[in-house]
């Protein structure tokens, strides 16, 4: 929750600042989804993107090279990608508390997580993997007291 805060700061000053270089930029795209075809707005893309500069968003969204898909495409094609994961491992074990985890919960759980980074942890054998974010926290905080 607290997370969610910062970010909406941080992307309030990306989206003004996204918005005067769109007006200096004449060639401004009209993008839609690849997928389906539906009108897509540069704003839910920044926001998804929050750990680029406006003007990289900028430069994704005039690039011809890139595709762009809407929200409800994106999240069929991440299911297809999360699949195929499955397929490599299909359970792993929580760290901290040991129970069983598939990768449909881990994902759900750690959403902010882009596929790829998905992926190296989950397939990853010595990486640590938690059925939650409390699981996590709990983790590293009975680590640190045994630290001193
Ligand atoms: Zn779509
Ligand atoms: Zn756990």
């Amino acid at each position: 929750m607290f997370e969610r805060k910062i970010n909406n700061a941080e992307l309030w000053l990306k989206i003004r600042k996204l918005r005067e270089l769109i007006n200096q930029t004449p060639n401004f795209k009209k993008r839609a989804c690849f997928e389906c075809g539906k009108d897509l707005n540069i704003y839910d893309f920044l926001s998804d993107n929050l750990e680029f500069t406006a003007g990289y968003v900028l430069d994704m969204w005039q690039n011809a090279l890139f595709e762009f898909f809407c929200c409800e495409c994106f999240k069929i094609l991440k299911k297809d990608e999360i699949m195929l994961i499955e397929k490599e491992i299909k359970t792993r074990y929580c760290s901290n508390c040991n129970i069983p985890i598939n990768i449909f919960k881990f994902s759900n759980e750690y959403r902010h997580l882009k596929i790829s980074e998905l992926k190296e942890y989950w397939l990853k054998p010595d990486s640590k993997i938690f059925c939650s974010r409390l699981c996590e926290k709990k983790f590293y905080s009975s680590k640190d007291k045994k630290k001193f």
